[in-house]
């Protein structure tokens, strides 16, 4: 059987040329750029929880890491670094190394897309558990925060919000989407964008930011909460596939647009005097930027339809210990 060693050797001991030390001491050693702040954060994917152990290994390696590339985004941070502990179990190391072999190739082939190093980890025996630290870097004092939103500021949203949470509804045969649907939601819940370099024009632009992971409102919410203020949006301004508009009417699409996350794409506020170069900078990345609503002064976040009138949902976001 193939030992732990061999594994670290085989699959996830790369080049890391932006790295002082990478894989294969007690530690790794770093060296942030002048006049550069480090941006920490990290994500644990559970197996049954946040992804089936039959998940396709290639792309839940690539999730695995954009789902922190998209948090150092919302940050405007530019990743640096990430490291990678997992928790394997014996038959799919044993039986299986082809599992290993195509989990390293989505993670490592995302990683060197965005020139992040690989640069330690831990491997384990146990229940499967992927759990990934990333480590960027932004500008001093310029990181993009849930708490910089201000009374007066639009509200935008980038991309598309809902496709992987109807992706999602699919495949837990909560809705039935028709060949070509499955077809235009499914790569938003296997194999997301994370907005990287959106994330870093922003600063200077944004005035609060997040990304979406939890759900629009619950996301939301937090730079409300962050920053003390309230919000209106309007649900029909909210960009959405051509799958979602159709579903649109029943409840469940609607709290899939709103509130059911996996969508990693970036909210952030913005004083109306910036509409311009939002718009600029929509151009030049290729992402829709969309305008959904505007922050108020107090508290609480109300979401009107097209007719105006109050949507109430029964959920408001993801949440592992909510009932
Ligand atoms: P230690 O016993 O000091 O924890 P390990 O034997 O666990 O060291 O790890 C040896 C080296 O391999 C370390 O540099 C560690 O960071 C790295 N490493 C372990 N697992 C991984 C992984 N899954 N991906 C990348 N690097 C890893
Ligand atoms: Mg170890």
């Amino acid at each position: 059987m193939i030992s732990e060693f061999d594994i670290i050797r085989r699959y996830f001991t790369r080049p890391s040329p932006g790295t002082v030390l990478g894989v294969g001491d007690d530690a790794a050693l770093i060296k942030p750029s002048m006049g550069m702040e480090l941006a920490v954060s990290t994500d644990m994917l559970v197996s049954g929880q946040h992804f089936l152990a039959a998940s396709d290994p290639r792309k839940l390696g690539y999730k695995s890491l954009a789902v922190n590339l998209s948090d150092m985004a919302a940050m405007g941070a530019k990743p640096r670094w990430v490291t990678l502990s997992l928790a394997l179990p014996e038959p799919m190391v044993r039986t299986d190394e082809k599992w290993v072999e195509a989990f390293a190739d989505g993670f490592l082939g995302l990683a060197h897309a965005h020139q992040v190093d690989l640069i330690g980890g831990d491997t384990t025996r146990g229940p499967l558990n992927i759990c990934v630290t990333i480590i960027g870097e932004v500008a001093k004092g310029k990181a993009l925060r849930r708490s910089g939103a201000r009374p007066g500021d639009d509200i935008w949203v980038s991309g598309r919000l809902g496709d992987a949470a109807l992706a999602l509804a699919h495949e837990r045969q909560r809705i039935v989407l028709e060949p070509g649907e499955i077809d235009a939601c499914l790569p938003a819940l296997h194999t997301p964008v994370a907005r990287v370099e959106l994330g870093q024009r922003l600063i200077g632009l944004a005035g609060g930011a997040i990304d979406i992971s939890d759900g629009l409102l619950a996301d939301l919410g937090h730079i409300l909460k962050a920053s003390n203020v309230a919000a209106v949006i309007k649900m029909n301004e909210i960009s959405c596939s051509a799958p979602m508009k159709k579903y649109l009417p029943q409840m469940l699409a609607i709290e899939c647009l709103l509130a059911g996350g996996d969508d990693y794409e970036l909210c952030f506020t913005a004083p109306e005097s910036r509409r311009g170069k939002i718009e600029t900078l929509s151009r030049e990345q290729g992402i829709a930027l969309t305008r959904i609503g505007e922050i108020n002064e107090g508290e609480g976040l109300i979401v009107l339809d097209a007719a105006g009138k109050t949507v109430t949902l029964e959920t408001k976001g993801y949440d592992h210990f909510g009932i």
